[in-house]
């Protein structure tokens, strides 16, 4: 399979392509020791449920903290992670830490908890993927109701490989989502033929949602169709109190956003919540009184 997101972060590689293949090699290098040096970590972006007006769910968002260059992001590590075939064991690394910080919140807070985590397409296509989501729920004690897996809508999605795969997990009792929704592929078919719960609108469309009538109808398109196919509407990069109006009022489920709170190490996750669904009481407080 080809990576997704390869083209927008090239140039995250200055110089030659030559100085590029040779920076590719050792930054890949020490993605093998990452895992093993406890180089990476988990951020959690609080996801905000419109109707129930809680903090009921939160996005699993990898970390690299090298030990030279300092914080990488996701999309400057992943995409090389998925090529070199390194994704299955951080992937397995990010399940497993997610699953676990989860089972820790939910005692300390006495709160149910949903985490939404990411796969890459090739973790899904491995054998015996679900019975390691299985065995990852038993081991850790997380409900399996209380985990989310988000697939990245791509053109490289096969039909015939994702359907049974997604079906095996959804058998688990876990949701599915599809991420990035609207932006990575050509047909959107698949969504009758695929078991998913969630679509998440891709930021893309939100970000000029309330001056580009042009996002403004697709975001309405999607809200609707989802309506229509009996799925739930994650919005995504949520960033001002006029979106987060504009999402209440057109009935989306769930947003996710730094208007409501960036994606955060687990202590403070820990340390903050209270704080940000007092905010976010204070929002809906205030919509509701212009419904
Ligand atoms: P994603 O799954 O679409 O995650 C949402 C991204 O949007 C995150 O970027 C998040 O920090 C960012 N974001 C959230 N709210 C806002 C906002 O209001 N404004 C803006 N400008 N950005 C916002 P991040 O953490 O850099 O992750 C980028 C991508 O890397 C993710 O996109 C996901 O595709 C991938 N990724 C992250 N963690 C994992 C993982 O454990 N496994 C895999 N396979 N991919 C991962
Ligand atoms: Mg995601
Ligand atoms: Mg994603
Ligand atoms: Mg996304």
């Amino acid at each position: 399979y080809e990576a997704t997101k390869k083209e927008e972060r090239v140039s995250f590689y200055t110089g030659s392509m030559q100085e590029e293949r040779a920076a590719r090699l050792v930054l890949e290098h020490d993605l093998k020791k990452a895992i093993e040096q406890g180089e990476l970590f988990i951020e959690y972006q609080p996801q905000l449920d419109l109707q129930q007006g809680a903090i009921s769910s939160a996005e699993a968002l990898v970390r690299w903290r090298h030990p030279k260059r300092g914080l990488i992001a996701p999309l400057d590590f992943i995409p090389l992670a998925e090529e070199s075939g390194l994704i299955v064991p951080i992937g397995k690394w990010v399940l497993e830490t997610a699953c676990t910080e989860t089972v820790r919140w939910q005692k300390k807070h006495r709160k149910p908890m949903r985490v939404a985590v990411n796969l890459s397409i090739g973790q899904l296509y491995e054998k015996d993927f679900s019975r390691f989501v299985k065995q990852t729920l038993e081991k850790t004690g997380l409900a399996p109701a209380h985990l989310q897996l988000e697939i990245t809508e791509s053109m490289t999605m096969n039909t015939k490989l994702i359907v049974p795969a997604l079906q095996e997990l959804k058998a688990l009792g876990v949701t599915i989502a599809v991420d990035d929704f609207g932006t990575g592929y050509s047909s959107i078919s698949y969504l009758k033929d695929f078991p998913i719960d969630y679509l998440k609108i891709d930021r893309s469309f939100i970000r000029n949602i309330l001056d580009n009538p042009d996002d403004e109808a697709l975001v309405k398109m999607i809200l609707s169709m989802a309506k229509h196919l009996k799925l739930k509407v994650v919005a995504e990069g949520i960033e001002t109190p006029e979106q987060l109006d504009y999402l209440f009022h057109n009935d989306c489920e769930k947003i996710q956003g730094y208007f409501i709170s960036r994606p955060l190490p687990y202590e403070a996750l820990e340390a903050d919540y209270q704080a940000i669904q007092q905010f976010a009481d204070e929002q809906l407080n205030r919509l509701k009184m212009t419904k």
